[in-house]
């Protein structure tokens, strides 16, 4: 089968790259290479900054009305091609295409439309004095970078996308290399959409190349980032010197506190389904669970023989649990982190290796889901992200010590308590030191509500008005009577 040639989306077209440098992009479900993707450098991010800027005045001046237009005729198609979308999302990050197909796929035409209907109806503070009036004008930046992750590509990449467009900014976006595929078909869509050209630009590449040439290009006024932390950490460090305004959705290691008076089997159900969608690369996974000591042993028991039933398998089978991890250096770090919690004493209950998958998928990056208990929370293991199919589960006497274990990471993105006891559900949340909150369920999603990270999960709030705050820029203007 010839390479399918992904193409960079710059002022309405689709080009290679300056340079004419690409990658390689495997298929990790199936271990081969089956696409290229550019590797585009200063000078691609230079053309589409240059498109950007000219396209700006007359996108930031149209009605959000007619914005929104043209963002909702691009969900339309979104929706019409979810097909493709699902099966591209699935070979390219190697998740069962039945999860591309209930959650990936379509939470990108949701966030759309939902950016094109709250910028229509977004509205700024006015401020009366006796003598006089203030209003806020809260007016779009110009030309925004955009950097997204593998683990969710279009879903995350279109949750930066459509708030900054739909508010009046122009955007150059940087998928995931390891993941540039429904990128690349979204660039198609926009064009049939009638996007104006110069509008969004999609350059495709690696971190240190078009990531870096991003971060320090004087046209962009801004970068909204989600990705690890240590990648986190090189952005702040880069464009904070240049006072441009930066948003930061990192990694987690997030705690999930059972208490013994919890709603045993929904629980039980749902713990699982945290430790282990999308193969435990979710930033939102609950990877420490944390049980209260008299339920402990009953829990760990039922726990392991679930996740041993669980199915590893082609990502196209409809009945696959788990697909493959996205890639086989990161297979490679997962497996040396169960090596990791080995050494450290932790103990084995199930998984702890590479699983082959018969079949087309024989050459694929598969690991089993992979349960440890007997670590503390101080270990390596219960402190560092690992982003796998690999949970940890420690037990504890009652709140003070449930909320010093779950707070005792450098994380503080997600957290999630079961109990029937509401009143202890609340305290619990209110000293839990987590962006982001849920009692009695996992991974719920009001586009309207904040969402991000605390300590090293991250600065900033996307979500609801917080990304349309954070694409527009302040002004107060006072007229004296
Ligand atoms: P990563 O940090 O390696 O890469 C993320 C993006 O940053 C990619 O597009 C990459 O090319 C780019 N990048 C890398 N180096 C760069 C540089 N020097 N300059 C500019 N850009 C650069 O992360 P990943 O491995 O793709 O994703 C996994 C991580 O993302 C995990 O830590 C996970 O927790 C985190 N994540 C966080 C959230 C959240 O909302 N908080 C959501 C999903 C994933």
């Amino acid at each position: 089968m010839p390479l399918i040639s992904i193409k960079n989306y710059i002022d309405g077209q689709l080009l290679d790259p300056a340079s004419g440098n690409y990658l390689e992009n495997v298929n990790p479900a199936i271990g081969q290479v089956y696409s290229q993707v550019p590797n585009s450098q200063l000078d691609d991010i230079d053309a589409a900054v240059q498109s950007a800027e000219k396209a700006f005045p007359k996108w930031a001046g149209m009605a959000a009305s007619q914005r929104a237009e043209i963002l909702r005729r691009l969900a339309d198609l979104i929706d019409q091609n979810r097909e493709r979308l699902v099966t591209a999302e699935s070979d390219d990050n190697g998740k069962p295409m039945r999860l591309a197909r209930a959650v990936d796929i379509p939470r990108v035409s949701a966030n759309i439309r939902f950016y094109a209907g709250l910028s229509e109806g977004f509205a700024s503070e006015s401020h009366a004095m006796p003598d006089g009036i203030n209003y806020t004008l809260r007016q779009p930046l110009g030309v925004v970078g955009v950097i997204s992750p593998w683990n969710l590509p279009l879903y995350l990449l279109s949750w930066k996308i459509a708030p900054a467009l739909a508010i009046g900014n122009c955007v150059v976006a940087k998928p995931s290399e390891v993941t540039p595929m429904t990128a690349y078909l979204f660039s198609e869509l926009c064009i049939e959409a009638g996007m104006p050209p110069g509008v969004l630009n999609v350059v495709h590449g690696g971190g240190a190349t078009t990531g870096d040439a991003m971060l320090t290009h004087p046209g962009i006024k801004a970068i909204s980032f989600t990705g690890g932390t240590e990648t986190g950490e090189h952005i702040a460090r880069t464009v904070a010197p240049q006072f441009k305004k930066f948003s930061l959705e990192l990694g987690g290691k997030n705690p999930n506190v059972v208490f013994a008076d919890c709603d045993y089997e929904r629980t039980l159900a749902t713990s699982l389904q945290a430790a282990f969608a999308n193969q435990g690369q979710i930033c939102l996974c609950g990877s420490r669970i944390l049980v209260q000591k008299s339920l402990h042993e009953r829990f760990v028991n039922d726990f392991v023989s679930r996740a041993k039933a669980m199915k590893v398998g082609d990502p196209h089978e409809p009945d696959s649990d788990l697909g493959a991890v996205v890639s086989q250096p990161h297979q490679q770090k997962i497996l040396q982190c169960i090596e990791t919690a080995q050494q450290e004493g932790g103990e084995l209950h199930c998984g702890g290796s590479a699983i082959t998958v018969e079949g087309r998928c024989a050459d694929g990056f598969f690991i089993q889901p992979t349960v440890f208990t007997g670590l503390s929370n101080e270990s390596q293991t219960n402190q560092q992200e690992i982003f796998g199919p690999v949970v940890t589960i420690q037990s504890f006497e009652d709140e003070d010590q449930a909320i010093a274990l779950a707070n005792g990471t450098r994380y503080g993105l997600s957290s999630s308590i079961w109990t029937s006891d509401i009143s202890r559900g609340h305290r619990m949340a209110a000293r839990i030191n987590t962006g982001v909150v849920w009692i009695n369920t996992w991974m719920v999603r009001d586009l309207r509500t904040p969402f991000g990270g605390m300590k090293s999960s991250g600065t900033g709030r996307e979500g609801g008005q917080e990304s349309l705050r954070f694409f527009t820029e302040p002004k107060n203007v006072f007229v004296k009577y």
